[in-house]
């Protein structure tokens, strides 16, 4: 390697393969990416504006709280957020209103969670301190914000890593990028290419082997890279799918210990805004939480684009798992129908352009994003560790507070709406 620079292949370029590339060049190694798809972005999905009217995401939309990497990368880029800002609105089965500020069982479930020591699973928490038919709402309530929200299993899921979130009580502002997230991806990958990274498409990483020296990664159509180094940014299912030398795997195996929840997206763009023509309380409507099908709504407010984004999230998504996208969006309008009082006729005749899709069902995501176990944060430290020639990176490691911010809002309305 003497008077080489060292070369690293990054799998993956999503946000955390591209941070990672550009980081590593800038560092004087030589990069090379190795993506399964034909395109950058992973989870980010930027769907035409000529069919929505605005670079809509079926991936990432939000950027939550203080997210200081992703805003400082904003700042770099020369891009803007837009902040949201309105009301948000429930169904409950018969009518529509304006969330309900008081909810009579969080100071007791914020003293209980404040007194916690020792995580355990947050179906185990509630068995010990809200069993019983008093706290049956309770219980309902915060089974549904967990997996509705953080795509959790309440089974598996830690306590402790959902109890910031929970006692925040949502006060964190939520913000979305000015031209999506597709901008963001955009910019990285044209930093990464002027710092001279290689890009490699439709390169599915089948194996990394050991050959006593350098490494040679293997790709399912037979491609052979060798290098020093590799970061693997995959997100967690996919790992379990490529072979690696004993050394990472035995790290990987770690993976195990974080959840990984699925999520089904939808977006239907209309002719006109139906919903603030029919009840100008509408007006400023953000999110709009029902126990239907296809649970949550949000619009593009304060944006006057007349678009509704559907959202269904954790392990009862299993429910819808064979629909295809047309029987989504049937599912979705069905929904709409139900909570707005309208016929499902009425409702699709303004459709303009639509998009669905089931985040299970993405070759290269199997599922939307991570959750914590108990174990979880010993399993990042694990996987964290920069101590082989095989690299751990992604969204599933991130250690910081706020990795799960961007869902808090909406789990705050979530909590009280029951
Ligand atoms: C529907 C949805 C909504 C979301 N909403 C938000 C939000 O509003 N705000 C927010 O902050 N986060 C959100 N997220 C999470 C966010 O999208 C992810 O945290 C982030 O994009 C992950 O980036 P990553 O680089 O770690 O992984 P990815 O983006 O998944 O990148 C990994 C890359 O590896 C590639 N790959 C997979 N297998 C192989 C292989 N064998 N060989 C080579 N390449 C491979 C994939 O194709 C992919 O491009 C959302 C996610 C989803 C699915």
């Amino acid at each position: 390697m003497s008077g080489q620079s060292e070369h690293i292949v990054v799998i993956g370029a999503g946000a955390a393969g591209l941070m990672a590339a550009r980081k590593l060049a800038r560092a004087g190694r030589t990069v090379t990416i190795l993506e399964a798809r034909e395109r950058c972005g992973g989870r980010i999905l930027p769907l035409p504006a000529s069919e929505f009217g605005y670079p809509a995401d079926a991936g990432a939309e939000f950027v939550p709280g203080e997210a200081p990497v992703t805003r400082g990368l904003l700042r770099e880029a020369g891009l803007s957020v837009q902040e949201i800002e309105g009301t948000q609105w429930s169904f409950d089965g018969t009518r529509l209103s304006r969330e309900d500020r008081h909810d009579p069982d969080q100071a007791e479930l914020h003293d209980v969670l404040g007194a916690l020591q020792d995580d355990l699973t947050v179906a185990d928490f509630l068995r010990r301190h809200f069993a019983g038919p008093d706290y049956d709402r309770l219980r309902h309530s915060i089974g549904r914000m967990v997996e509705g929200y953080d795509a959790a299993d309440p089974e598996r899921a830690s306590t402790l890593a959902l109890r910031e979130e929970w006692m925040d009580g949502g006060r964190h502002t939520q913000a979305r990028i000015v031209g999506g997230y597709g901008a963001l991806i955009d910019f990285l990958a044209g930093e990464c290419r002027g710092l001279g990274v290689t890009f490699r498409f439709g390169c599915a990483v089948s194996a990394i082997e050991e050959t006593g020296g350098p490494l040679a990664v293997r790709c399912a159509g037979g491609d052979l890279h060798g290098c020093d180094r590799a970061v693997l940014t995959v997100p967690l299912p996919l790992l379990r799918d490529i072979a690696l030398p004993e050394s990472a795997r035995a790290k990987a195996a770690s993976a195990g210990d974080i959840g990984f929840g699925s999520v089904i997206k939808i977006l239907l763009r209309f002719a006109r805004p139906w919903w603030r023509e029919r009840n100008e309380d509408l007006a400023d409507m953000t999110f709009l939480l029902s126990d239907q099908s296809i649970p949550v709504w949000w619009t593009r407010h304060p944006d006057q684009h007349p678009v509704l984004t559907g959202w269904f999230g954790g392990p009862r998504t299993a429910e819808l798992a064979t629909l295809d996208r047309h029987g989504l969006i049937e599912a979705g309008l069905d929904s709409l129908g139900a909570i707005f009082g309208m016929s499902r006729d009425d409702i699709a005749r303004d459709l303009v352009a639509t998009a669905a899709t089931n985040w299970l069902h993405d070759p290269f995501a199997r599922g939307a994003y991570s959750w914590a176990t108990p174990r979880t944060r010993e399993a990042q430290a694990i996987l964290a560790c920069a101590d082989g020639p095989v690299l751990f990176s992604g969204e599933a490691l991130y250690r910081g507070a706020s990795w799960a911010r961007w869902r808090r809002r909406w789990r705050a309305g979530w909590r009280r709406r029951k």
